[in-house]
């Protein structure tokens, strides 16, 4: 019997220790303060987006939605960048993902202060995680991955970890994860050039998913007892629910969860810890402001 990781479990404890934290700042004055900043009119950035507000709001954090028109400059969103930098109620700052062609993202992403990068994508966080200084901020999701791990009971060390994906924003900083001191696994990281992948997630003790391809990973590509953590969020078309689509991980789920000692679902599992990881940086980002 494979376990099945409550991610939407873990994000509560998460967001319950929290709003402990919160309520210690906010007896010293602090009100940890975040600002989301969203160009354009993309459906899906508008749910995360609002998703991120109403929860800051649910636990008595100062929000900030800015929404700059699709056809905003690439000036204007440096302007906002800029303000937000010098704004000493805002403590973490996020431009939503993926802006409009026009504006350079990581020109926008250099903008804003490292202190205040509670997304962890400014080069100065990346250079801090791989350094392992913990002054940095980590990306959400992959630090929302190793807290299920860590909540699953999953020894990662000396474990034989894939992760499957390159991104900045998954794939790199998990892999960062897994073989820091904290992690201790022995990673291979797999991308779409690999050769032979089926071969090399079939040695994994634990896969990571993040691939953007429904339904990627099968069972004959995991072994038995391996942990499958699934970041993917993929649509498809599904004309009998009632949005006309379902979502799907980037992992063949019913095949391969009998195979699994512990698997996350989609929805249910990475989904929610992305949220309660920014949550949880914005505080960070608060109280080191307070040492500053
Ligand atoms: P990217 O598109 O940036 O990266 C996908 C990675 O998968 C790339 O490194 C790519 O390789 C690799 N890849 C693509 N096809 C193959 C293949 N056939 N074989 C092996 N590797 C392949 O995606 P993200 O990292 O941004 O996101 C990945 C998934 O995670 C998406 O479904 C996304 O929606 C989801 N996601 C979920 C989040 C959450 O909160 N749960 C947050 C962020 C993302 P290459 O580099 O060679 O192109």
């Amino acid at each position: 019997m494979s376990t099945i990781i409550d991610g939407k479990a873990v994000a509560e404890k998460v967001l319950a220790e929290c709003g402990q934290q919160i309520e210690e700042l906010q007896t010293r004055g602090v009100v940890p303060g975040l600002a989301v900043v969203l160009v354009g009119d993309d459906p899906a950035s508008k749910v995360y987006v609002g998703s991120k507000v109403r929860k800051c709001a649910e636990l008595g954090l100062h929000s900030r939605k800015i929404e700059l028109p699709a056809d905003a400059t690439h000036q204007q969103v440096l302007d906002v960048v800029h303000e937000l930098n010098a704004d000493p109620q805002i403590h973490g700052i996020l431009v939503q993902s993926p802006p409009p062609p026009q504006i350079d993202e990581d020109a926008i992403v250099r903008a804003i202060d490292p202190a205040k990068d509670v997304d962890g994508f400014h080069p100065e966080n990346v250079a801090k995680l791989a350094l392992e200084d913990s002054s940095g901020y980590v990306p959400c999701t992959p630090a929302g991955c190793m807290r299920l791990l860590k909540e699953a009971g999953v020894e990662t060390s000396g474990a034989e970890a894939v992760v499957i994906g390159r991104s900045m924003i998954v794939g790199k900083p998990m892999a960062l994860l897994l073989m820091s001191k904290e992690g201790n696994a022995t990673v291979t990281v797999a991308h779409s050039r690999t050769k032979d992948l089926v071969e090399v997630c079939r040695r994994a003790d634990i896969i990571v998913a993040a691939i953007g391809r429904p339904e990627f990973v099968t069972a004959d590509m995991v072994k038995d007892g391996a942990v499958v953590i699934d970041v993917g969020i993929n649509r498809v078309e599904d004309a009998s629910a009632k949005r006309g689509y379902r979502l799907v991980g980037d992992v063949a789920y019913d095949e391969v969860a009998p195979k699994c000692s512990a698997i996350t679902p989609v929805p249910g599992g990475v989904g929610p810890m992305t949220i309660a990881m920014l949550i949880s940086n914005t505080i960070k980002a608060a109280c080191q402001s307070q040492r500053a």
